[in-house]
């Protein structure tokens, strides 16, 4: 859903070498299994057979109902269901053809609103399946025969913009179900925020990104763009804008642009233009604009230029804290006072979703972790900061939990628990020891959000089920559930308690505004009005704190509760028009079979070498999982008069990774022959077999990246066949070891850091022949970063060593970085120290006729 894999566009321009040799991140316990329909093959881990058949229903109906389907053949796809992560996420990519659904849903439910996380998934990814096909037409279809799925990628890249993309499967999640992103109010709020405080911005600073504005992403303006357009021209005319668009009628500079410009008279900056203006105009003349204005005056946060967002505020005594981030610095807990002045508490480290419980002086929060080598194997565990004692505990290992609250005696932590069932669970944990003490499920069997503590008897909980969410409590001592508000469509998010009072941010009245609930009475009151949606509330003796989304970032309001009038929840009015593509699902079964790891190789692309001296074919191809993977490459040796080949092929099924390269090749070369005084070509085959094991291990926890590589390689050179009588001597079959270690550890950093201002890298390699000639290289390489003088700064210093005897018989090739003027003269050992300064200068953010954008301008001083 986030990110949409374009990774063969390079290979059309650059053709790097092993640029697939991706590493599979698939835990190597788990035992997959498989359904397939003529539409999708869904590799799942065993026992998640209901999810993926779910999955390939929707697929089915999104194929074969007219009301559904694109009216293409879609390509069979590769659909890879993954349980162990804890980031909400997916994709469908080409190079190769594939999708990976990644199953566990946010706590909140902005992201997937009410429809069920997987459902909603499914409509979103295989609108991306459905836009492949739509541009396999034309010049695009052409590529893809001639260059396969990477020139298919490639041309489609250029055809049909990613903000386009994702607009369109934004589309379809708020079209085929009662709930979507279009619906979403939090969506919207941060390009809502800018608009109201009057900063527009142009098409190429939207487009390229900015350090000075939080501008919100391609999702959200593509799905401006993407809308007004629907909503403006004729019906289906997005589809003719594709067609000529993929097809390349217009040539191959500004096509998508031009092919708009044909179907609508206006290029893609007039869209935007006349889209943004006619935005503007809708938000400008809602009714809470006034009070946008009136709450500016009870602001908490200071207000500062550099984009900086507050989150999660709790107030004790005369302080408020709350979860502080900004575009130079990564998030902490800040204490801030009367007079706004601030105190850091503690850092926090990643996490998959921003989020702070707090009670009586226990803060509790989740960070991210993964597996050391399996990738899609990650955790978010919780932890606790005591603000008595100073002190920070990681309560929970290996766990999948968020929005732990702790209780007020401090005894326990409740908290929502995921795991491969993904049967989403409320535990209740030792806060001293992190074992669970007590598990269960949602009233109504749904997806459950945000705990809360209501006293040490009783918690409340969100539960989201059949398109709807409602507020429940639940009674500890006889494990009773109650139902505190009605079920209905609109979402619900970020409770906090006191006093027997819940208020939270729900989106009732079509923005996102802060309600309270009496948990006896049952009575409900609206407590915010704001223009762009009111967040993350809290009490603060007689009155309320909560964020508000603004241009620069988002700050922390007040306001009195005390004069709130009852407000009755409705369902959305227009709910009975909803079209629900999963109300006209027809369960089909399918026939689960084990799936074999390794199964599934696709050769996806090839492309001819864009070497002269080397004219030839590279083949791309990679399996399903990832975990084999690799290119063979025929070329012909201009300069040799002879053909020549490589193979390399990675298995990253097990613990180490192992690459294994074979390069067949004929040779000729030149010698000079004493007797007749002049050079003689004579020729040989030469066989290169080679393989390397590796254990790749990554660790990411709190703020930190730490990298462990060690390697070792075996290349062995088997020379035969030699045409002539004469050998020169040093034509050798020889055999050489390499090792190497990576190791590095380095800090996270802020949006307008200029890198990394912590953290060590060291890379060793040392390499030598084990017979034939002799030869031996040692080459040492490391990095220290430093925080600078101000925020955005940073020192790097450098080394390097690099050891061969010069009288070696055979030298290594050698990527030693000589100063600048110097090269590889006959040394034994060369040395090098660098030390630079890096900060930003300015930020230009300009464009120049969409090709090319300066973002940033920064400098290094070296010494
Ligand atoms: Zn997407």
């Amino acid at each position: 859903m986030e990110k949409y894999h374009f990774r063969y566009l390079f290979v059309i321009i650059l053709l790097p070498k092993f640029l697939f040799s991706q590493i599979s991140g698939h835990p190597s316990s788990i035992k997959w299994h498989h359904i397939e329909s003529p539409y999708v093959n869904i590799i799942y881990p065993q026992g998640r057979y209901e999810e993926a058949k779910r999955i390939g229903n929707i697929i089915t109906l999104m194929n074969e109902n007219g009301q559904y389907n694109n009216q293409q053949k879609n390509r069979k796809i590769d659909l890879i269901l993954q349980t162990r992560q804890v980031i909400a996420n997916g994709y469908v990519g080409i190079g190769p053809y594939r999708s990976e659904f990644y199953a566990t849903p946010q706590q909140n439910s902005y992201l997937s609103t009410n429809t069920d996380w997987l459902d909603l998934l499914t409509i979103h990814e295989y609108k991306h399946v459905h836009q492949l096909s739509d541009t396999r037409v034309g010049l695009t279809k052409l590529a893809s025969y001639l260059l396969g799925q990477g020139g298919w990628a490639g041309l489609k890249f250029l055809a049909m913009p990613d903000w386009y993309a994702e607009a369109n499967a934004i589309h379809s999640e708020t079209n085929l179900t009662s709930g979507g992103r279009g619906r979403t109010p939090q969506f919207l709020a941060r390009q809502k925020a800018l608009l109201l405080d009057g900063k527009k911005f142009r098409y190429s600073q939207m487009r390229g990104g900015s350090f000075r504005y939080d501008l919100p992403d391609h999702y959200v303006f593509g799905h401006i763009l993407y809308e007004f357009v629907e909503r403006n021209y004729p019906e289906g005319t997005w589809g003719k804008v594709i067609d000529r668009a993929a097809r390349y009628k217009h040539g191959p500079f500004y096509n998508f642009s031009t092919s708009l410009k044909k179907e609508t008279g206006s290029r893609v900056r007039g869209i935007y233009k006349k889209a943004f203006d006619e935005y503007f105009q809708k938000i400008s003349t809602y009714e809470k604009l006034e009070n946008r204005v009136q709450n500016t005056e009870n602001v908490l946060t200071k207000n500062v230029r550099t984009p900086t967002f507050y989150d999660y505020p709790f107030s004790i005594g005369d302080q408020m804290y709350a979860l502080k981030s900004s575009f130079k610095e990564t998030p902490y807990i800040i204490a801030i006072g009367p007079d706004k002045k601030e105190k850091r508490i503690t850092s926090i480290g990643l996490n998959s979703e921003e989020y702070l419980g707090y009670r009586d002086q226990v803060f509790a929060w989740c960070e991210y972790e993964r597996d050391p080598r399996w990738a899609f194997e990650n955790y978010s565990n919780i932890y606790l900061y005591d603000l008595k004692s100073k002190t920070k505990n990681q309560l929970t290992k290996k766990g999948k939990y968020f929005s732990p609250d702790p209780n007020s005696s401090n005894q326990l932590v409740v908290a929502v628990k995921m795991d491969t069932s993904l049967q989403s669970k409320i535990v209740f944990i030792n806060s001293n020891s992190g074992v669970i003490s007590k598990e269960i499920i949602a009233y109504d069997n749904g997806f459950v959000s945000y705990p809360k503590w209501v006293n040490d008897e009783e918690i409340i909980y969100i539960s989201r089920q059949n398109k709807e969410a409602a507020i429940y409590s639940y009674h500890i001592a006889d494990g009773k559930h109650e139902q505190l508000t009605s079920a209905n469509s609109h979402l619900i998010n970020q409770p906090f308690v006191q006093d027997r009072k819940v208020i939270f941010t729900a989106t009732f009245d079509g923005t996102d505004q802060i309600y309270s609930l009496d948990m006896d009475t049952k009575r409900v009151e609206k407590l915010t009005n704001e223009s762009v949606g009111a967040y993350v509330p809290t009490i603060k003796g007689d009155s309320m704190v909560y964020q508000t989304i603004t241009s620069r970032g988002s700050d922390l309001r007040i306001l009195p509760t005390n004069k709130s009038e009852e407000f009755t929840i409705e369902e959305r009015a227009n709910r009975n028009e909803d079209v629900n593509i999963v109300d006209d699902l027809k369960p089909s079964e399918y026939a689960p079979k084990p799936y074999n790891r390794l199964g599934r190789l696709q050769l996806h692309s090839y492309a001819p070498s864009q070497d002269l001296a080397r004219p030839g074919i590279q083949l791309y191809f990679e399996n399903a999982l990832s975990n084999i993977g690799g290119t063979a490459e025929i070329y012909y040796n201009v300069n040799e008069e002879a053909i020549q080949g490589n193979t390399s092929i990675s298995f990253s099924s097990a613990y180490p990774v192992f690459t294994l390269n074979i390069a067949p090749a004929q040779r000729a070369s030149l010698a000079f022959v004493p007797d007749s005084n002049q050079f003689k070509r004579y020729t040989f085959n030469e066989m290169n077999y080679g393989v390397v094991t590796s254990v790749p291990l990554r660790w990411i926890s709190g703020n930190m990246s730490k990298l462990f590589l060690p390697s070792i390689g075996i290349n062995y050179k088997y020379i035969y066949n030699n045409q002539e009588m004469f050998t020169p001597k040093e034509l050798n079959s020889f055999t050489n070891l390499s090792l190497g270690l990576s190791i590095s550890n380095l800090r996270r950093f802020a949006r307008q850091n200029y890198g990394t201002r912590w953290g060590q890298e060291i890379n060793a390699s040392y390499r030598r022949s084990l017979y034939g000639p002799n030869g031996n290289v040692l080459q040492l390489r490391g990095n220290v970063y430093l925080p600078g003088l101000l925020k955005n700064h940073r020192i790097k210093m450098g080394g390097e060593y690099y050891q061969e005897n010069f009288l070696n018989t055979y030298k290594f090739s050698n990527n030693f970085q000589y100063v600048r003027g110097g090269t590889a003269f006959a040394f034994n050992s060369a040395r090098r120290f660098s030390f630079d300064y890096g900060l930003p200068l300015f930020y230009p953010e300009i464009g120049i006729l969409d090709i090319t954008y300066f973002k940033r301008s920064k400098t290094e001083y070296l010494w």
